[in-house]
């Protein structure tokens, strides 16, 4: 098992030096202080061994080449012990070759290294205790120390034996076991503390995300109240809005149409044109009345003033008319009247010259007349009867114009009446228009309060319009985008107004309260689910805690179960061998180890039930040894010679290595104090035990050296420095002395 050693810088071998161990046994041999020991050491070294005094060091630079006169000392110590692993005597390491190798540096720093990867040391240890190779170097006796066994106290012999046993890989096991435990409750206390520290936060964070929660309840409600009411208000603003046009529309025209009738109707008030021409027309009838009526007023004045004229004529012209003259020159006249009367109507040309004679004839009359009337009492006649012919023309003249004024007259009454009847009419017509106008001011007064109306409606319905794009706002901010995600609407429903007012004031409660709940923000879910799942997290690590803990104290259980049974049976073993080697050292007698008696007093007692110290303390009895020499009374330890001794502890050696055999041997001088008899023994031992374990013995021993296949000898030079040589047997026995 055991391949090679290979040291460098350690002690007296300056230089790299390899050993080759290809035999069961190995002897090195060499004069005293060549450097023989420093191998064994260089084992031990390599092996972890942490005690400076069992390298005869007292600082780890003790470990390292410190230089001669020839040779500069090194700054590093190391030594490689090679194992063959073809067999897996390290079970956890997939190589053939395993490497174990330590280093020591002047500052005192060790480096340990497997397979060339840097290690722990307890790393180095588990795995050599999986091989059996145990830190107590039972496996490697150092020179004097072969009765190490026998004077140690009874507790390090138990140590020492449950090392050989291998049983330091159940209290490893048993250890991590522990270690896992006490970090595993270490951690149960944690994980409650932090379960505790946690609680009161998850139930502030779960009453946080009910309020969250109703809040978003709340403001679903809100959305879906929203949704309705702003459909419903889009529409019924727009629709009032276009009624409100619509009316003021309607109204405007109405109004543009009265006021326009009604201006119509002031012009032709204040130019009352026709009223004038009808007054006008009275008027000038009347006044055409007066003029006529003045006149023939006037006329018949003068007709009186004629008539009475006419009658003071007359009378003076009866008696003038007495006049005989007279009398024939008016019948002559009127026999020429009656001749022209009658030529008048006779043909156009013969009237001419009927006419000339009625004219000669009216002519000789009339110079007659003016001839017998050249006296001024003809002129008076004449002038009598010319007055009454005057005033009778007159009078007839005046007649007929009386008669033209009365029929004036009845004409201008009739243009008065037809005058006055239009006017009357007419007036009969204004009467009526003003009765239209009343209606109309009327009428205009309504349309300009319906438009005033209509204005102060559609300006309402703006601000209404306003208000609801804020309330859309509000509600966006409180309700979210939801609440303004609706379907407009292209009817409204069959409802009272009072419906949407309800529905408005809903929304408003709705609104104060999302306000009132609050929001606290989305992160307090998540953070509230963080926890639960750290909390859940927690919970779970804790039963796994629980379920590891519960394993770990089976397997405690079961480890010291274990420990005690392979204990007991080793130690049965053990003693086996022990008096078998014993009886062949010493040709006879008996040796064996004994537990210590730790008996309680309590034991005494029948009902006694041992409590776990107790049970503890016996499990960990200390062993003490017990020896019977042949032919001899020797009970103490003590009491035994030397060579005794050596013989004693090397049959206890030789038996523990028996019953759990650690793959190497080393043996550093054991045989010094043994005789030439034992020594054989002692040989024919080495050849038994070599078949089990590989053997390293370093001796001066001539009968070892015979044992050994393989004969390594050191030597040192004027140089301080340990060199190795192979040799043969003859002069290894050269060597050795
Ligand atoms: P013996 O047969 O007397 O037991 P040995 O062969 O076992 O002797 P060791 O005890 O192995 O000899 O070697 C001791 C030698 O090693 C001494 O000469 C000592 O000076 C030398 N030595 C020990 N430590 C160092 C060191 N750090 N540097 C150099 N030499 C050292």
């Amino acid at each position: 098992m055991l391949k090679r050693l290979e040291i460098a810088g350690f002690k007296s071998f300056a230089r790299k030096t390899v050993l080759d161990f290809s035999s069961a046994a190995t002897a090195i041999v060499g004069p005293n202080g060549s450097g023989k020991s420093n191998v064994a050491e260089a084992f031990r070294f390599a092996l972890g061994e942490q005690s400076m005094k069992s390298m005869r060091g007292k600082r780890s630079e003790d470990l390292i080449w410190a230089g001669s006169n020839s040779m500069a000392r090194s700054n590093r110590a190391a030594v490689a012990i090679v194992f063959d692993n073809k067999k897996r005597i390290f079970p956890k390491i997939d190589f053939d070759e395993v490497t174990i190798e330590r280093a020591v540096f002047r500052d005192g720093q060790s480096e340990y290294a497997i397979n060339g990867t840097k290690v722990r040391l307890r790393d180095v240890q588990e795995l050599l205790s999986a091989a059996n190779i145990g830190e107590t170097g039972h496996h490697i006796i150092s020179q004097g120390e072969a009765d190490r066994i026998l004077l140690a106290n009874p507790r390090e012999r138990r140590a020492m034996l449950e090392d050989a046993l291998g049983l330091k890989i159940f209290e490893f096991k048993k250890q991590e076991a522990e270690r896992k435990l006490e970090r595993t409750e270490e951690n149960v206390a944690q994980v409650e503390a932090l379960r505790r520290e946690i609680a009161p936060h998850i139930r502030f964070l779960k009453k946080q995300v009910e309020r969250l929660e109703r809040a978003e309840e709340l403001m679903r409600e809100l959305a879906t109240a929203c949704q309705t009411y702003f459909a419903i208000e889009d529409l019924y603003l727009v629709e009032e809005k276009k009624k409100a046009e619509k009316a003021k529309v309607v109204a405007s025209e109405r109004l543009a149409q009265v006021t326009a009738e009604l201006v119509a109707f002031d012009e032709r008030n204040t130019n009352d044109v026709e009223g004038m021409k009808h007054a006008e027309g009275i008027r000038s009838a009347e006044r055409e009345l007066e003029r006529v009526m003045q006149e023939r007023a006037a006329l018949s004045r003068e007709l009186g003033r004629i008539e009475g004229a006419l009658d003071g004529a007359k009378k003076r012209s009866v008696q003038v008319a007495r006049d005989p003259y007279v009398k024939v020159s008016r019948d002559d006249l009127s026999a020429l009247m009656d001749e022209v009367s009658k030529q008048t109507e006779l043909p156009d040309t013969a009237a001419v010259e009927a006419v000339r004679a009625a004219l000669t004839s009216l002519k000789g009359i009339v110079t007659a007349f003016f001839s017998r009337f050249a006296s001024p009492s003809d002129d008076y006649l004449a002038e009598e009867e010319n007055t009454v012919f005057t005033l009778e023309n007159e009078k007839a003249s005046l007649a007929g114009k009386d008669t033209e004024l009365e029929q004036q007259i009845d004409a201008a009454r009739v243009k008065l009446t037809k005058a006055r009847e239009a006017s009357m009419a007419y007036d009969e017509t204004s009467r009526e228009q003003r009765h239209r106008v009343l209606a109309m001011a009327e009428t205009k007064a309504h349309e300009e309060s319906a438009v005033t109306r209509e204005e102060a409606r559609i300006h309402e319905l703006s601000m209404l319009t306003e208000e609801l794009t804020r309330e859309k706002a509000e509600a966006m901010a409180l309700g979210g985008a939801a609440a303004l995600s609706y379907v407009p609407l292209t009817e409204l429903p069959q409802e009272d107004r009072k419906t949407q007012e309800d529905r408005k004031r809903q929304v408003e409660r709705l609104k104060i309260r999302v306000e009132e709940v609050g929001g606290g923000g989305e992160e307090v879910r998540t953070e509230y689910q963080d926890a639960v799942a750290r909390e859940e997290f927690l919970a779970r690590e804790l039963e796994d805690l629980a379920t590891s803990a519960v394993g770990l104290r089976e397997l405690i259980k079961e480890l010291d179960t274990e420990l005690q049974k392979t204990f007991s049976e080793g130690l049965a073993k053990v003693n086996a061998s022990f008096t078998e080697f014993f009886a062949l050292m010493f040709g006879g007698g008996n040796a064996k180890l004994v537990l210590e008696d730790i008996t309680m007093p309590e034991e005494e007692d029948e009902e006694y039930v041992p409590d776990e110290e107790s049970k503890l303390k016996r499990a960990r009895a200390g062993i003490e040894i017990s020896v019977g020499l042949p032919k001899k009374r020797v009970q103490s330890l003590m009491q035994l010679s030397g060579g005794e001794r050596a013989l004693t502890s090397i049959a206890l050696i030789f038996a523990m290595s028996q019953v759990n055999p650690p793959p190497f041997l080393i043996l550093d001088e054991t045989d010094a104090a043994l005789d030439e008899a034992n020594s054989r023994r002692y040989g024919d031992m080495i050849e038994e035990l070599a078949k089990k374990s590989q053997l390293i013995v370093i001796s001066h021993n001539r009968e070892t050296m015979s044992r050994a296949g393989i004969l390594y000898g050191v030597t040192m030079g004027a140089d301080g420095v340990s060199k190795l040589l192979s040799v043969k047997f003859e002069e290894a026995v050269t060597v050795a002395k």
